[in-house]
């Protein structure tokens, strides 16, 4: 019998689905021209996308370059903004109950300084003044966002990068322009609904039958299907691991309102906490997505879209957000059998440090490693799962940290959020760990992608670590950190300068100056 897998067949044209297809047919045909596998993409024209998914991580930039798309035409496309880092607002107050906030930035440089973590110099002696966060003291993207610059130098070649970013992009637009550049690359594109699955006698998938085409045979499938998870959850019955005992989270509002002036437009995400969830608002050139994620336990659907018009203020005139129903969580396991799930048919973890796109990358990617023959070695899914698992948990848990550690008192959901849920132990343990050290690297190297610096933005900033003194501390100086921090003032001057503004930017980009 050949063992080779000859096809393989990606169920969903949503961002997930086309994701796959445009990594798959870039990275598989390439290296196998004598045989090249084919690769179709089954999309239903009935069943939406889910139409929201527009902010990124910095890993994103990378990812188009390996994909071989122009970064110019991504921007034109995808009417994509250039994005530095996420501003919390309101997740914590301070002692007069004003609301705090602060960057989780893109752009941090800290480095040991003689031989210690200088964070133990930030806790010990503070931030210079106008220099309260951690983030102003270790990072350029604060400063870059404040001045609403773009991270790279205006030229007519290649745009030299000073800052580290990811992106803002119109989720429909990315999907579409991901098939254009799929299909034309090879991807064999059906539109057409999935409505039953045969199965053999070990439950692997041996066809799907369409509602129009008829009985298709297939070899492996990637369900892509978003929520339902057509394949993985309601054929295959994988478990569902629900996340709501750690998060309360399970609907969001979604609207798109223009800019009151583009050329103001910011190169951040914002998160803004309100009374029962946070707001995100992205702003992509040509508009801004914006939307509430809320947890129904505090909010009917209708007092949810006034409490979130009502702070839209005037840009929310005449908005009419639509409801989607979160399901927050992960499949027990995303490969079981010879079916891969990959974005949210595998899980989703609410959007707060916009994650989801990078799960979607790095799922992939492990395919491509951990790709199968037709015996499907249970080795391979074991060994994809636990890997899946893992970053899926890291994720969750960095996410669960922004609740455990707010301190509001002037909600039941902030306080709830803070005593009631569940805290997993991995988060309890990191907690811990923050009381008596403050660590470096290397104990969030690995699959995950918020290291020790991201902790201790979301540590510090939120007031976390108030009143704790670290035994290392001893062995730091005031003088080292006053040299440092005037070396970072100067460092910082340097990255920013030159840096054109972000509009200008994107019109230079988008070849419209
Ligand atoms: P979908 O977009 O739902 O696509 C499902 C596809 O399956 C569709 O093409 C549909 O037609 C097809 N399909 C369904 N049933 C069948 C069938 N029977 N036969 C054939 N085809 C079928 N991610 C980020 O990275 N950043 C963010 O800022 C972010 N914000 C988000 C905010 C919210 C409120 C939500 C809910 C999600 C957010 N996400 C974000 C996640 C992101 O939207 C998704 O991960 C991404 O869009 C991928 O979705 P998907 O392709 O898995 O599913």
């Amino acid at each position: 019998m050949d063992k080779q897998i000859n096809e393989i067949t990606i169920v969903g044209g949503g961002t997930a689905g086309w994701l796959a297809a445009a990594f798959l047919v870039r990275f598989m045909n390439l290296r196998n021209e004598e045989k090249p596998t084919k690769i179709t993409l089954i999309e239903s024209p009935n069943v939406p996308t889910i139409g929201v998914g527009e902010a990124t991580v910095p890993t994103m930039p990378a990812l188009l370059q390996s994909l071989g798309i122009s970064e110019k035409e991504f921007f034109i496309r995808c009417n994509a903004s250039f994005k530095l880092g996420v501003r919390f607002s309101n997740w914590n107050h301070d002692e007069n109950g004003n609301s705090t906030s602060f960057i989780h930035p893109f752009d941090a440089i800290a480095t040991q300084l003689g031989g210690q973590n200088p964070a133990y110099h930030f806790n010990k002696y503070g931030g210079p003044p106008g220099r309260e966060n951690i983030d102003d003291c270790m990072a350029v993207s604060g400063a870059a966002i404040a001045a609403k610059v773009g991270p790279k130098l205006l030229s007519h070649g290649d745009y030299e990068r000073k800052l580290n970013y990811a992106y803002h992009l119109d989720a429909g637009k990315f999907a579409e322009f991901l098939r254009e550049v799929s299909i034309e690359r090879g991807v064999n594109h059906v539109l057409d609904d999935v409505e039953e699955v045969e199965q053999d006698e070990r439950g692997f998938i041996t066809a799907l039958k369409l509602q129009r085409q008829g009985r298709r045979p297939v070899e492996l499938v990637i369900d892509c299907t978003g929520f339902k998870g057509v394949i993985i959850n309601q054929v295959l019955g994988v478990p569902f691991r629900d996340y709501s005992k750690y998060l309360l989270n399970n609907r969001a509002l979604a609207v798109q309102i223009p800019h009151r002036d583009v050329r103001q437009i910011e190169p951040c995400t914002n998160s803004t906490a309100l009374g029962a969830g946070w707001v995100w608002r992205v702003p992509l050139y040509n508009r801004i997505g914006t939307g509430y994620v809320f947890s129904s336990h505090f909010r009917s659907d209708d007092e949810a879209k006034e409490e979130f018009i009502a702070h839209l203020g005037e840009d929310g005139k005449g908005a009419d957000p639509r409801v989607i129903p979160v399901r927050i969580g992960r499949m027990e396991k995303a490969w079981e059998k010879n079916c891969i799930a990959i974005g949210l048919s595998a899980g989703f973890i609410e959007p707060l440090e916009s994650t989801a796109i990078y799960m979607i990358e790095n799922f992939v990617k492990l395919i491509l490693i951990n790709f199968p023959d037709k015996t499907f070695a249970p080795a391979l899914a074991r060994r994809f799962n636990e890997t899946t698992e893992k970053m899926m948990q890291a994720i969750r848990d960095f996410i669960i940290l922004h609740y455990c550690t707010n301190n509001r008192t002037d909600s039941d959901y902030w306080r709830t959020a803070r005593e009631e849920m569940e805290i997993p132990d991995s988060v309890e343990a990191v907690l811990e760990e923050y009381r008596h050290t403050l660590p470096v690297n290397t104990e969030f190297d690995g699959v995950y992608l918020f290291n020790y610096f991201s902790y201790n933005t979301v540590l510090f900033s939120k007031g976390y670590l108030n009143g704790i003194h670290y035994p290392a501390e001893r062995f730091i100086s005031r003088q080292d950190w006053d040299q440092r921090m005037a070396d970072f003032i100067k460092y910082e001057q340097r990255q920013l300068s030159g840096l054109p503004n972000h509009y200008e930017l994107l019109r230079h980009m988008r070849g419209e100056t």
